[in-house]
C-alpha cells in the first residue's frame, strides 16, 4: 500500500526493518516517508521501485524498529538519589520529594528528553511533579517547550490531586501524631501548603487541552495521582471533564497503599474505582504491583491499561508486579522508566530486560514473556496508554507517523552469533543506548551517530550544574531538615498497615 504525497520523499535502507513487534522482520528492508508519514515499508527493492527519486539513507549493519514509547514518567531531569534523595520504601522515598529542590521544567524536560531519545524512545509520558501549584500551567507549558526543543513528542498529564499529602491518613491527622514543635515548624512551612482548588486546577487542563489542540508533539493527559490523594469527587470530576485524552493513575503501587484501601473503603483500590465508574478504557494504572487476582480480572474487563515500572518497583521497595497474569488475562501493558531505571540512566533497553527477567514462573514449565511481546509491550503497548491524537505511535506503518530509530548490531552481535539465535531475542537481550545509531521522530532526526541534533548534551549539562552549583536558599535547607525529621514518623505511622 502506498500513500500519495507531493512532499520530497525521503528513504531509510537498513540490513533489517522490523515494522512492528508483530510483523515480519524484512532483511534489506526500507521505509519511505515525507511530511512526518510513513508511505510504505517492506522490502527495499520495493519500496524504491515505487520511490525511484527519493534520497535515501543507509543504515547497512543497522535494525529499524518503530520509536519506543515510555509509558511512564515525571520528567525530572536528574534523578532523585542524585538531588539527595535516596531509594528506600516509596512512603520513606515520597517524604523526600517534599524538600526536592525545584529544577527549572524547561531543562527538566530537555534533559529527559534527551536522555531518553538516546534510548529510541520517541514519546514519553510526563506526570508532572509541580515545583509551585500557583504556576502549574506555566510549567507544563515550559516543560512540553522542553520536550519538544529535545525533539521528542510527549503525553503532558496535568497532576490533580486534593487529600493526603502529609499522609494517606490526611496531613491535619498526621500532624496531631507529631510533638507540637516539630508540627507547629511544618504548618509554617511550604510542606504543609493547601492544595489548590480542584477546580483550577482542572481548569488549567482545559486550558492546555485548548492549546494543544490538533498538535501530535504534546498533548494533555488527565493525572489524577492516585486513588490516596484524590477524593472520589474529584476523579468524578475528571470523568466528567474528560473526552478522548487519556488518563493516568499510580494504582496499588505498595503494599501500605493497598492498607489505605481497605482501611478506607473496606475494598481494593481497584474495585472501588470501579465502583464509582472511573474505571474505561481510557485509563493507564501505573505500578499494579498489590492487585489481586480480581483486581486483574477486573482491569482486563474494562480495558484498563497498565503501565508496567519494574527498576521503580525495586528502587522503592514495592515489589514485582504480576505481570505473567497481566498479561495472561489481556490486559494491555506499556513499560516506563518512572525516573528510576536500575543504572540511573533512563535505559529502556536494560528496563525490557529487567521486565523480562522478572516475569517468569519459576519450575521446569516455567515460562517468562517473549522477546516479542516485551517489544510489544515498550511501543504498542505503549501507544494504547498515551494516545496520541490521530498518530499511529508504536509501529512503522502506511499513514502511521515516521517514527523510528535504527540500532547498530555489531556490538550487540558480538564477534559471534549463532544462527539459531532470533535476532529480536538477542536485540531485547544485548542491546544498549550505544547502539542507538538514529532516532527520526515526525520523519526529523532527533539523533544522528548516537549524538541528539538539536541541543547538546554537554551544554545542558553545564547549565544544569552551573543552577544547582549555587549555594541553596535558608529555606530550602529548613525544608530538607524537615522533610528528614518527618521520616521516623512515617514509619511509626504505616508500620503495621
Ligand atoms: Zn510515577
Amino acid at each position: 500500500m502506498s500513500v500519495a504525497t507531493t512532499a520530497p520523499v525521503r528513504l531509510a535502507r537498513a540490513r533489517y526493518v522490523l515494522p512492528s513487534a508483530s510483523s515480519e522482520l524484512f532483511e534489506d528492508g526500507a521505509l519511505a516517508w515525507a511530511d512526518g508519514k510513513v508511505l510504505d515499508v517492506g522490502r527495499y527493492d520495493d519500496v524504491r521501485t515505487i520511490h525511484p527519486e527519493a534520497e535515501c539513507w543507509s543504515f547497512p549493519d543497522h535494525l529499524i524498529l518503530p520509536g519506543l514509547i515510555n509509558a511512564h514518567d515525571h520528567g525530572r531531569g536528574l534523578g532523585t538519589l542524585q538531588m539527595g534523595v535516596s531509594d528506600g520504601p516509596l512512603e520513606v522515598w515520597l517524604s523526600g520529594l517534599f524538600a526536592l529542590r525545584t529544577l527549572d521544567p524547561y531543562l527538566a524536560a530537555l534533559y529527559d528528553g534527551v536522555q531518553l531519545l538516546a534510548s529510541g524512545i520517541t514519546t514519553t509520558t510526563h506526570q508532572h511533579n509541580p515545583r509551585d501549584w500557583r504556576n502549574l500551567e506555566r510549567e507544563l507549558i515550559e516543560t512540553a517547550r522542553g520536550y519538544s526543543d529535545a525533539g521528542i513528542r510527549a503525553c503532558i498529564g496535568v497532576p490533580l490531586m486534593d487529600q493526603n499529602t502529609l499522609s494517606y491518613i490526611g496531613s491535619n491527622a498526621f500532624l496531631r501524631r507529631l510533638p507540637a514543635a516539630l508540627a507547629a515548624e511544618v504548618r509554617q512551612s511550604e510542606l504543609a501548603a493547601p492544595l489548590p482548588d480542584p477546580h483550577e486546577l482542572i481548569a488549567v487542563g482545559l486550558s492546555l487541552r485548548e492549546r494543544w489542540q490538533g498538535d501530535d508533539r504534546q498533548w494533555l493527559c488527565w493525572g489524577p495521582v492516585g486513588p490516596q490523594w484524590c477524593s472520589d469527587r474529584l476523579l468524578a470530576a475528571i470523568r466528567e471533564v474528560c473526552r478522548k485524552e487519556p488518563i493516568h493513575i499510580h494504582m496499588a503501587e505498595t503494599r501500605t497503599q493497598v492498607a489505605f484501601g481497605r482501611k478506607r473503603y473496606g475494598t481494593t483500590l481497584v474495585y472501588h474505582l470501579d465502583r464509582i465508574g472511573f474505571l474505561a478504557s481510557d485509563v493507564t494504572c501505573a505500578h499494579c504491583v498489590w492487585v489481586s487476582d480480581d483486581d486483574i480480572g477486573l482491569l482486563a474487563a474494562r480495558d484498563v491499561k497498565v503501565a508496567h515500572n519494574p527498576s521503580s518497583n525495586l528502587r522503592l521497595h514495592s515489589g514485582i508486579a504480576p505481570v505473567l497474569k497481566l498479561s495472561d488475562c489481556g490486559v494491555t501493558m506499556g513499560i516506563g522508566l518512572d525516573g528510576h531505571a536500575l543504572n540511573d540512566d533512563q535505559d529502556m533497553w536494560s528496563e525490557m530486560r529487567l521486565a523480562r527477567a522478572l516475569a517468569f514462573a519459576p519450575g521446569i514449565l516455567g515460562r517468562s514473556l517473549p522477546a516479542r511481546e516485551m517489544l510489544a509491550m515498550a511501543t504498542t503497548g505503549g501507544a494504547a496508554i498515551v494516545k496520541a491524537p490521530g498518530n499511529y505511535l508504536g509501529a512503522i506503518a502506511p499513514f502511521g507517523v515516521a517514527d523510528f530509530a535504527a540500532v547498530r548490531l555489531d556490538r550487540v552481535r558480538g564477534p559471534y552469533l549463532d544462527l539459531r539465535t532470533d535476532l529480536i531475542d538477542t536485540l531485547l537481550g544485548r542491546a544498549k543506548p550505544i547502539d542507538v545509531d538514529t532516532v527520526v521522530v515526525s520523519g526529523e532526526f532527533s539523533v544522528r551517530a548516537g549524538e541528539p541534533t538539536r541541543v547538546a548534551r554537554a551544554d545542558i549539562e553545564t547549565r544544569l550544574r552551573d543552577l544547582l552549583l549555587a549555594p541553596k536558599s535558608r529555606a530550602q535547607e529548613e525544608r530538607e531538615q524537615l522533610s528528614t525529621a518527618l521520616i521516623d514518623y512515617i514509619v511509626q505511622l504505616y508500620r503495621n498497615w
